[in-house]
């Protein structure tokens, strides 16, 4: 998708270190942290919003739920961590490429 910005994280023409990645996703570091550990899991598949869901997106979402579990020890979220999908205006989404907030390595605030 032209003119995104994890769409071209993705492709590489943006450069980011991947501490995991597969056929479907990947995970970086937020630019941005706004906890002590704070990481985005980013479909490969362009689409902005949980109401664009179709079967095969619905595949990728599952995927990467089964996926974050597994790479709690290597991000260091063993204690427990936040997951969040900001949605559109009021929910604050800035990039509209579905993506995965992971915030950890210290006990949140509450919200
Ligand atoms: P959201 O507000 O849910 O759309 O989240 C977008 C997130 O992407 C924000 O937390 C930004 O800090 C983060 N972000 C934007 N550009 C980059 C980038 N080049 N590398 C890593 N994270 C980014
Ligand atoms: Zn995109």
């Amino acid at each position: 998708m032209e003119n995104c910005i994890f769409c071209k994280i993705v492709a590489g023409v943006i450069p980011s270190p991947r501490l995991y990645e597969d056929d479907k996703m990947i995970v970086i570091r937020d630019i941005e942290p706004k906890a002590k550990l704070h990481y985005l899991c980013i479909p490969k598949t362009h689409f902005a919003l949980l109401s664009e869901m179709d079967a095969e997106r619905a595949e990728i979402v599952k995927h990467c739920f089964s996926v974050i579990p597994t790479l709690e020890k290597t991000l260091g979220l063993e204690e427990g961590y936040r997951v969040i999908i900001n949605q559109g205006e009021n929910g604050g989404q800035t990039v509209h490429h579905l993506h995965i907030h992971l915030l950890g390595g210290e006990k949140l605030a509450d919200f």
